[in-house]
């Protein structure tokens, strides 16, 4: 035993050998003189910065210096150490690898690379991809976010911190940003409805929903942050307050919200912007040296498309087209379109719908310069467009000269009991073929014009259909689309290759992938309804008791937020098989929420997929983690 506490000559401490918030190469720690570790530890004494002790003892304190140097290249990682000096004697009792924040992570493993102590290949593998989120999404400041404590939780479901005034509807959200306040968002559940109010806000809360939530997806792919499902929530009948806890937050009160940790807190805890620090640029080169996976991202405007370009995405594997009927000047079209009552009603509305989605597409095709673009086929099922409002039912019945009671009628025979598992994806290609026609006009028109705008780019246009279970469902969609998009291509006399392929995300499809590859030139896992319809329950109101399968030990994690690799990863490692078996030249990729998550990410490098997509912020962790997962594969 060596005692610090034995006179003036002795003393104890802790350092690190870098800063563990910035990386720093400089010894970085505090130290007691005439004391025992428990001293240093219970704050009784206020501790001298390590810098001091060369003044006090100089000799002692240039032997730890070496020592450090020795631990140092001994375990060629930043250390964190305890260490007792006993009459001028030094004694090291402990050292470790340090922790360190996200951006000393990058820089320590920079700099070591510099200095001959690790291989490029080794400093990839020392960052955690999972927190690069730190790097890209405002954080709270961390002296104020120590002294606050939890009001409530709910789920992790989009990364960074918010702080605002609450505002409990998507215009509320417009109309507060407008006059320059910061808003938290908190409802029930979003809806595509309120996009244009999320993107006004700092963050969203919601009481229902999971991780693919329509909130979390949303929140993601805009890098808001949110915090869905908080189940302790008890909201108003009219959705204009709430009790948390045991107070009742109404508009305009504080809130702050952590993404990262589904921590809810009462009123202001300051944020601090993301700063997206020097060697990033430099490790994500590395991993994209050392990767075979493809990054794409899940995107639908242009702007969160630039967004994933800026952050390395390679393509969009995912463009959800129904988000882009939402804006106020195409929902009405839109909604003609499911209140026709005749094919002839429907195509006029088509045809007003058709300009908006190609210039959607022409500037997707611009953003992405060239790289692959995934267009899915509309999705949702038709409810979810359908007006609610007595005002928006007359403004419809007006413009369709059609009395307020038809319209009505129409928006209730639309009404499923489990509309998941209802008339949507391909199904409603079946049903209206004339849907997915104007798709492909506006997905090959938009191409053949940027194709023309930038001859040295390869516009080559992926139209993915949704939902196919079976072989002839998807021969029926891609004979329609097929025989548009080769129109189209004829009259404008030009050059242009398209890939037509499914997405798989029912487990049919998945157990017939060798029959659906005949027929599909690409496989795309949608890995949210995969898991929904694999374990049989919905990705929305699965929330409600997951939490009971955690503390039972059932489920470790939630499936959708990490693949399930025994049950829905077995699908896919299958369908993967067969569908290269039969049509070795197709791509195969997943677009599910599973895209960003890392451990998810390494199973889709083992079982061969082409590449992940996921939301924009999230293209900087899935580069590292498919770069980890091939040299850890190595
Ligand atoms: C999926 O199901 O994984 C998917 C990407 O589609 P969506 O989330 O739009 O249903
Ligand atoms: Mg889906």
């Amino acid at each position: 035993m060596a005692f610090g506490n034995l006179n003036d000559e002795s003393g104890t401490g802790v350092a690190f050998t870098r800063d563990p918030a910035t990386g720093e190469k400089k010894l970085m720690g505090e130290f007691l003189m005439n004391a025992q570790g428990e001293d240093v530890v219970a704050g009784v004494r206020t501790p001298m910065p390590i810098a001091k002790m060369e003044e006090v003892m100089p000799e002692v304190f240039a032997q730890f210096q070496e020592v450090c140097k020795t631990l140092e290249n001994h375990y060629r990682d930043m250390q964190d150490m305890e260490f007792t000096i006993e009459n001028k004697h030094l004694f090291m009792l402990q050292t470790r690898n340090g922790k360190r924040t996200a951006k000393a992570a990058l820089k320590i493993a920079c700099d070591l690379v510099d200095e001959g102590m690790r291989t490029e290949e080794e400093a990839v593998l020392m960052i955690e991809p999972r927190n690069l989120d730190t790097l890209l999404h405002p954080q709270f400041d961390v002296v104020a976010l120590k002294k606050a404590t939890p009001v409530g939780r709910g789920l992790a479901a989009s990364p960074g911190a918010a702080c605002g005034r609450i505002v409990f509807s998507a215009e509320d959200a417009k109309a507060w940003k407008k006059r320059g306040e910061k808003v938290v968002l908190v409802r029930l559940e979003t809806s595509p409805e309120d996009i244009e109010g999320m993107k006004s806000a700092q963050g969203i809360l919601t009481v229902r929903g999971g991780m693919t939530s329509h909130a979390a997806v949303v929140a993601r792919g805009m890098g808001t942050c949110c915090v869905s499902g908080c189940q302790d929530i008890a909201m108003d009948e009219e959705n204009k307050r709430f009790v948390l806890a045991g107070k009742t937050y109404r508009e305009g009160d504080w809130i702050s919200i952590d993404g990262a940790t589904g921590n809810i807190y009462d009123g202001v805890i300051p944020t601090v912007d993301a700063a997206i620090a020097g060697e990033f640029g430099r490790i994500m080169a590395w991993a994209d040296k050392f990767r075979r996976l493809k990054v794409r991202t899940n995107a639908d405007t242009p702007r969160d498309a630039k967004k994933a370009r800026e952050l390395g995405a390679e393509g969009i594997g995912l463009c959800r087209t129904e988000h882009m009927f939402f804006e106020a000047d195409r929902i009405a079209a839109f909604r003609e379109m499911i209140c026709s009552d005749t094919l002839e009603e429907r195509k006029i509305a088509l045809a007003k719908i058709l300009p908006y989605q190609q210039d959607d597409f022409e500037q997707l095709y611009e953003a992405l310069e060239g790289t692959p673009v995934t267009i899915r086929f509309l999705d949702p099922p038709l409810h979810e467009f359908v007006p609610h409002t007595e005002d928006e039912i007359q403004l419809l019945a007006k413009a369709q000269n059609k009395p307020v009671s038809r319209i009505k009628e129409i928006i209730d025979s639309l009404h499923e009991f489990n509309p998941m598992m209802g008339h949507r994806g391909c199904r409603l290609t079946v049903t209206y073929p004339e849907i997915a026609a104007m798709q492909t006009i506006a997905v090959i028109r938009a191409a053949i014009k940027v194709q023309k705008r930038h001859p040295d780019w390869k516009v080559k246009p992926e139209i993915m259909i949704p939902l196919v279970g079976e072989l002839k469902e998807f021969k029926f969609v891609k004979d329609i689309v097929v025989k548009v998009a080769d129109c189209e291509i004829e009259n404008a006399g030009i050059q242009l290759d398209y890939e037509v392929g499914t997405m798989i995300e029912i487990p049919r499809a998945a157990i017939t992938a060798d029959e659906i590859a005949k027929e599909a030139e690409f496989f795309c896992f949608g890995t949210n309804d995969l898991t929904q319809m694999t374990f049989g329950f919905s990705r929305d109101d699965a929330g409600k008791f997951l939490n009971a399968y955690y503390d039972q030990k059932i489920y470790e994690n939630d499936p959708f937020a990490k693949l399930d690799q025994i049950g829905v990863g077995k699908l896919m490692d299958m369908a993967v098989k067969m569908g290269k078996a039969v049509r070795p030249t197709m791509h195969c990729g997943i677009c599910g929420e599973h895209g960003g998550d890392p451990t998810s990410v390494a199973f889709c490098h083992k079982i061969g997929l082409d590449y992940v997509s996921c939301s924009p912020y999230r293209v900087p962790i899935a580069r590292l983690a498919a770069a980890q997962a091939a040299l850890s594969a190595k």
